[in-house]
């Protein structure tokens, strides 16, 4: 592609709920590169790791391109009339509640309201659920519990504000980095300001962290129904604003009463000693911000969580205050503007509620819909359950892969598997849930799509196209709006546009909103330049108001009560903590899942990226060092992590900054990334009884050695697709692709399995046998290019895997360089980087190391010398490790 002349777009990062500006910049050979938006509130110019490397990830393979049907390419016009037939047949025969869309916290807010109109007003089903339900579902029920309505009720800026910030759940340093680089500059700026994190490992986030409290899995309810105990026994209460804009606050005392400390640190795993610190740390801490996430959310007692957090607030009037107030950091780019839009099956549009009858009544009014869903739809594990058995036979996925992230996930491919009609609308041709779609249905990428993400802090921005839309793929709002006029729906959906979506959106929040809602952008209904909508918090200001001091406006509720309930106060909740054991003799470890600093989700796009792909090439799972001694696993070894429901096979990280007792391992690798790692095959589909959000995180299991006679790595140009190896796990690198390999046995033909991986018919190859070693090394070349490498050994294998990967990109003229390759080592001169850490600059641990043994004691002085954590920032606190643990080496 070629254009005349460079250009930069303004948009939106599409990971994390942190919602970063991003400049797209294209320059005149079509070439995309990014920087931080300097202008953009949520980051200031700041990106992360992912966020940097959004160029490499908007190439067009393996993207779905055209319409399928039944694995053969198909016109648009067939494809939506037969989706469209099929749904109106199944609701003709079945009722309604016989279909179900399955959404996205990844499509556009216009995307979102489209579907959600389409399945609450027209089909009349509430059997519209989303992924989000996976990520923040716990922090919508406690705060619709306690404030009446889903209101974030602080700002970002409210962290840097803070005198005190309590992280509860949350590995903001890998999940959240911008967040986190905000945190770590404000501190640096007043170290007086205090981080405490609650987690039970240690993350890399306790970098920042003045108290770290491993706090056992679960024990959040303990600990802040505690807090509130104490804060009642140290006369450390806001008793005018409890008296002025709360209810319930005798109940909830009393409750949180029937816990001593003695209890609390039983059910907590923490110390009196550690309890009694941090709870006189937070009475006496006026500007407090409570920060939490998954640790909360994924629990079955999220909800109880975040109430018991949002209690201590109300309790001490610490909230919508500068520096002050419970804070819900979401994990998706777009949970909120799902949020928004009513995108869930318990919820409906702009924040009105579904078993509200004056609500349903005027949304149905203001759509003109034929009908309204009169109850709640089914949350997404009891719609996956309703497929399993029948009672849902049509199944519309947009942009999100159940077969993988959702719990059990093993049950759901079955269900979707033997579902009559699944639709998929993707971006790429093959993940572990479109193999089994009926229909597939193209939808554009990031980059090509226009509309609009709201972020943790209720900022909405624009998320812009700058690239052409490739092949026949479409919008998301397009797709759905086609299926609902040919199911009958003409008038409602005429949408020509996103921003015709966005003002009927808008319009809506203030339909008949008299101050009796929460979430009103009116204002910005009749916004005549949508293409130009600068960032903004709702529920205002109006379009135009001139901004603050500080350059943006930072809009805050409930500092002054006001709440959303119908007495316009806050809800105490009375808490009780239980403890839960979950473990048996048979399955003596707790699993806790979560996420790495370099991938997102199911790795549909940061798979693409060859320098995300570096940092953690392989599925892993983090233990501690007694409870691998215990179960006979040493560092690196290949271990089965098994379940009820499954096992996985992952590379085993023997670490103290795991708990005892615990085990971690991301959720990222799929059928697509390795052998047997789909990690929510492992978890089960035990689910918050109020927000029906699954406990991802704290799931029995146990964990064994699996006994491999031969390893091997690989490195090829083309991406291997079968491999006969019982452990396999790819990533993508510069000039193709590397492979981690494991057997259970040695009795395999290393020459043919070569060939599986990379060409060696009409290449040249090289080859170096040891039968009696079991050791064997083979490479192709075409003419001076490596096409692929094979490097197989009875015990882990040898091979710098950086060294390997880049002998794909580079010339091998001679016969001497080309059996330097067989090996196996870095040619004189060529030390090895080591594992990446700093995934912007390209630099392995142990060029750190190096530096840090040759006199670089700080970060900045390894950023000096190797470029290291100079631009995203993400790597600042491994380094910080590694300097740490090169100075306690030397000191031995
Ligand atoms: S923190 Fe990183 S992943 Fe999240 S929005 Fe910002 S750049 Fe994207």
């Amino acid at each position: 592609m070629e254009i005349d002349e460079a250009r930069e777009v303004r948009t939106t990062c599409p990971y994390c709920g942190v919602g970063c500006g991003v400049l797209a910049k294209i320059a005149t050979d079509g070439q995309v590169s990014v920087r931080g938006d300097p202008d953009h509130p949520a980051n200031f110019g700041r990106l992360c790791s992912k966020g940097s490397a959004l160029a490499e990830t908007i190439g067009l393979d393996g993207r779905l391109l055209h319409p399928q049907i039944h694995d053969h390419g198909s016109s648009w016009d067939k494809a939506l009339d037969l989706v469209a037939s099929t749904f109106c047949q199944t609701i003709a025969e079945h009722g309604p509640d016989a279909v179900a869309f399955y959404v996205s916290g990844q499509l556009l807010t216009e995307d979102y309201y489209l579907a959600n109109k389409l399945m609450k007003g027209f089909v009349g089903s509430a059997n519209i659920d989303t992924n989000s339900r996976l990520c923040m579902a716990s922090s919508v029920a406690g705060h619709r519990r306690a404030f009446g309505s889903d209101t974030v009720p602080g700002t970002y800026e409210d962290m840097e504000l803070s005198d005190l910030i309590v992280l509860v759940g949350s590995n903001l340093a890998w999940c959240h980095p911008v967040l986190y680089q905000r945190i770590a500059a404000a501190r640096e700026k007043r170290p007086e300001m205090k981080v405490v994190l609650v987690d039970p490992r240690r993350t890399v986030t306790s970098d920042i962290a003045d108290m770290h409290l491993a706090i056992a899995p679960d024990g959040d309810v303990a600990l802040f129904t505690g807090l509130l105990a104490w804060l009642g026994q140290h006369n450390a209460l806001d008793r005018a604003y409890i008296t002025a804009h709360t209810s319930g606050f005798g109940q909830a005392l009393f409750a949180a009463s029937a816990l001593n400390l003695a209890g609390v640190a039983a059910a907590t795993g923490l110390s009196e000693d550690e309890l009694g610190r941090f709870y006189s740390l937070f009475a006496r801490t006026e500007k407090t911000v409570t920060v939490y996430s998954q640790g909360v959310n994924q629990s079955s007692q999220g909800t109880d969580k975040v109430n018991a957090i949002i209690n201590c607030h109300l309790a001490t009037g610490r909230i919508g205050k500068p520096g002050a107030g419970p804070f819900s950091v979401t994990g998706q780019p777009n949970a909120m503007g799902g949020r928004e839009v009513g995108g869930m099956a318990n919820m409906l549009a702009a924040h009105m509620e579904i078993e509200n009858p004056e609500h349903r009544e005027r949304v149905q009014r203001f759509w003109n819909a034929p009908a309204i869903a009169g109850k709640p739809g089914l949350k997404a594990v009891d719609m996956f359950k309703a497929v399993a058995d029948g009672r849902i036979k049509a199944l519309w996925i947009m942009a999100t892969n159940p077969v993988d992230s959702m719990p059990d996930a093993g049950a759901v491919e079955a269900a979707i598997k033997a579902c009559p009609f699944v639709v998929v609308s993707d971006v790429l041709a093959e993940t572990d849930t479109v193999r089994h779609a009926h229909v597939r249905l193209p939808a554009t990428a990031w980059g090509e799509k226009d509309g609009t993400v709201t972020n943790s802090e209720r900022r909405i921005s624009r998320q812009r196209a700058f690239l052409p839309v490739p092949g026949e793929a479409r919008p998301d709002w397009w797709i759905i709006a086609e299926v609902a006029r040919r199911m009958g729906f003409d008038g409602a959906f005429a949408h020509e546009t996103p921003a015709e979506i966005f003002a009927e959106h808008a319009a809506l929040s203030a339909f008949e909103n008299d101050g009796e809602r929460d979430f009103d952008i009116g204002a910005y209904a009749g916004v005549e330049d949508y293409d130009a909508l600068a960032p903004f918090q709702w529920p205002g200001p109006s379009p135009g108001t001139p901004l603050t001091p500080t350059g943006h406006q930072s809009i805050r509720f409930f500092a002054n009560g006001n709440f959303y309930t119908p007495d316009r106060k806050a809800r105490f909740i009375p808490i009780r903590p239980t403890v839960e054991t979950r473990i048996t003799s048979d399955f003596p470890l707790i699993l806790n899942t979560g996420r790495i600093r370099d991938h997102w989700h199911t790795m549909t796009r940061t798979g693409k990226s060859p320098r995300l792909s570096q940092h953690i090439a392989e599925p892993l799972v983090e233990i501690h060092p007694v409870d691998a001694q215990r179960h006979g696993i040493g560092d690196a070894d290949i271990a089965r992590v098994s379940t009820p429901r499954g096992e996985v096979l992952v590379r085993a990280l023997v670490t103290t900054r795991q708990r005892r007792g615990s085990l971690f391992a991301p959720m990222h690798w799929t059928d697509q990334f390795a052998a047997r790692a789909r990690l929510d095959t492992l978890t089960a589909s035990l689910t918050d009884p109020v927000s029906g959000q699954p406990a991802l995180k704290h799931v029995a299991a146990s964990i064994e050695k699996f006994t491999a006679r031969t390893f091997g790595f690989a490195v090829t140009r083309k991406r291997p697709t079968t491999m006969a190896a019982d452990y396999w796990a790819v990533a993508r690198c510069r000039g193709g692709w590397r492979v981690e390999l494991a057997f259970a046995n040695d009795d395999v033909d290393w020459t043919a399995f070569a060939g599986s991986l990379f060409d060696t018919e009409d290449a040249e190859v090289l080859a170096y046998h040891d039968r009696e070693a079991g050791q064997h090394r083979i490479a192709a070349f075409d003419g001076e290019h490596l096409t692929g490498a094979l490097f197989i050994a009875p015990g882990p294998v040898a091979v710098s895997r950086g060294w390997a990967a880049e002998q794909l990109g580079e010339v091998h003229a001679s016969q001497r360089q080309r059996f330097r390759i067989v090996a196996g080592r870095a040619g004189a001169g060529r030390p090895d980087a080591g594992a990446t850490v700093c995934s912007c600059f390209n630099v392995g641990v142990n060029q750190i190391t190096a530096a840090a043994a040759a006199g670089c004691t700080t970060v900045d002085a390894i950023g000096a010398a190797l470029k290291a954590g100079t631009n995203c920032g993400s790597c600042r606190s491994e380094i910080r490790a590694i300097i740490a643990a090169n100075q306690v080496q030397a000191a031995e």
